[in-house]
């Protein structure tokens, strides 16, 4: 039983680190904000160095017997976690409305997806799969397996708290390996209830193990500098991935990354308008526009730019910014003050650079981290901040006159993350699709994430990918037995 906890909207949440099976209290405790009215609604236990550094005991202690569970025990194991994430959903979703600011239909949506990606990586234990060859020179067989790669590092970004710790948790205790998960700052509590699910389904102490803590830098250098850690996977900016990357280097820590993204979305003149539009208020305004996968250039051929833009802010226009838990809000609050001043200072740059505001522009008077939704028509030269992530509800508008200018602007960035193509020549989009220097393109629609997808990026945007056929492997390594065989035996 946790020794501390906190009773939000009714739901009990875990206040404490989880450590080789035990809620177990930290250093000392910091403060959660609901970003809807910047009002404290929990102070959970901050871990320190030597927290994480047990929990990475822990984890290794539990790795070698975990690894060795029957591969369909393991499955069972993760259904029954998948069946009590479910019977859980009110308490997360409000949870996570309530410390991200989301709107309660978005934080269903993550929720939903969320299970959806723990379930694949239930189902996919069961059924992985080796090799059989013959030695290229005869003489000897080739047997290869897959061994869990050991204790894991997953570290998460407030912006989709569930969904990022059920996609790094689903594929590593997949694999067999062991956990320390290390929640973001902003949004502890929705991982500390994912983290109770996982406890509670019964898996084995030191397998799940969680910290908070208000020291991510210190105690991620710790961790990383541990040689009994042997994976890290990240998501968060591209500068703190490097930063983990250049820790890694020494131990030759395998690594995965999930890194930020400067989204084009291209709209080609003989598009849908109408779909084109829905598809992008949704890319561009979904979580407060502060999503990896967001629209962050919207890229217009000139011969459509005045329906489009017309129409978009009329929709934009249309949105609800308010509360989560109001109904009928479709925005909620940026995250903090700190990235409310930060889209400011943003927005700042872009007007003097002679950008138009269409719409909106300004923070919301009041209590909460609201900002209005904001389009913003940019023409002229291009600067270095058109390549920034937005993470706002401000969308960027560009016009191009040419599939050609449109590709060299496309690819004009150091992410690959995602990108979008609306054109209805199929054939089209396919080649231009496929010169998009990116890991994922979206070709009539602005939504993609899927549990049989692989989800990563390029360039600055990542390495490896999560989900998908593959996305176990990426706590797997390729273990190889070679056979000497006695041809003249048989
Ligand atoms: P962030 O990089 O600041 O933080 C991510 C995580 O790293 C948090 O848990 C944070 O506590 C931790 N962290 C911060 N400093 C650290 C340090 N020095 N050492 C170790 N850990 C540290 O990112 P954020 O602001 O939480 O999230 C926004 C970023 O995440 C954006 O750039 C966004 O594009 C990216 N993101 C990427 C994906 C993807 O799948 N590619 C998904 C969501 C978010």
């Amino acid at each position: 039983m946790p020794t501390r906890s906190a009773t939000l909207r009714g739901h009990r949440i875990p206040l404490d680190l989880l450590i080789g099976g035990e809620w177990v209290t930290g250093d000392g405790r910091y403060a959660v904000t609901n970003p809807a009215d910047g009002a404290v609604i929990a102070e959970p236990t901050s871990g320190g160095v030597a927290h994480a550094v047990r929990a990475l005991d822990a984890a290794q202690s539990a790795q070698a017997e975990w690894a060795d569970w029957a591969p369909r025990a393991r499955a069972d194991l993760m259904h029954r976690a998948h069946r009590l994430l479910l019977e859980r959903e009110d308490a997360i979703v409000e949870t996570m409305t309530l410390e991200s600011g989301k709107p309660l239909a978005e934080a269903r949506g993550e929720f939903a997806l969320s299970a959806a990606f723990f379930l694949w990586f239930a189902e996919q234990v069961a059924h992985l799969h080796g090799s059989y060859a013959g030695g290229s020179g005869g003489g000897y067989r080739i047997v290869v397996g897959h061994r869990p790669v050991g204790p894991s590092y997953l570290v998460t970004p407030w912006n989709f708290p569930l969904l990022m710790s059920a996609r790094k948790a689903g594929a590593a205790l997949g694999a067999g390996c062991t956990v320390v998960m290390k929640t973001a700052r902003d949004t502890p509590l929705t991982q500390a209830l994912f983290a109770g699910v996982l406890h509670d389904a019964g898996f084995p102490a030191g397998v799940v193990n969680l910290i908070h803590t208000a020291e991510s830098g210190e105690v991620s250098a710790a961790v990383m500098a541990d040689p009994r850690l042997r994976k890290v996977s990240f998501t968060g900016s591209t500068a703190v991935g490097a930063q983990l990357l250049a820790q890694a280097a020494p131990g030759i820590v395998n690594s995965s990354m999930e890194l930020g993204g400067d989204g084009p979305f291209v709209v080609l003149e003989d598009a849908d308008i109408d779909l084109a539009v829905r598809e992008a208020i949704a890319c561009k305004f979904r979580n407060a526009g502060q999503a990896c996968v967001a629209a962050n250039r919207i890229i217009l051929h000139r011969d459509i730019a005045e329906e489009f833009t017309g129409k978009f802010v009329a929709a934009a226009g249309r949105l609800t910014v308010g509360d989560g838990f109001r109904a009928g809000t479709d925005v909620g609050p940026v995250i903090s003050e700190r990235q409310r001043r930060r889209v400011t200072d943003l927005l700042r740059r872009f007007t003097e650079a002679g950008a138009d505001v269409l719409l909106g522009g300004r923070p919301v008077d009041g209590p909460g981290y609201f900002f209005e939704p904001t389009v913003l028509r940019v023409g002229g030269e291009r600067h270095d901040f058109c390549n920034e992530e937005l993470f706002a509800p401000v969308a960027a508008l560009y016009t191009v006159d040419s599939v050609p200018e449109a590709l060299e602007f496309a690819n004009d960035t150091p992410y690959g993350l995602s990108a979008y193509l609306f054109t209805r020549d199929i054939s089209r989009a396919i080649a231009i699709g496929e010169r998009i220097e990116c890991g994922m393109v979206g070709i009539n629609r602005g939504i993609m994430a899927d549990p049989a997808a692989p989800f990563g990026g390029v360039k600055a945007s990542g390495l490896g990918r999560e989900a998908g056929q593959g996305g176990i492997y990426e706590f797997l390594e390729p273990h190889y037995l070679a056979l000497t065989v006695d041809e003249e035996g048989a």
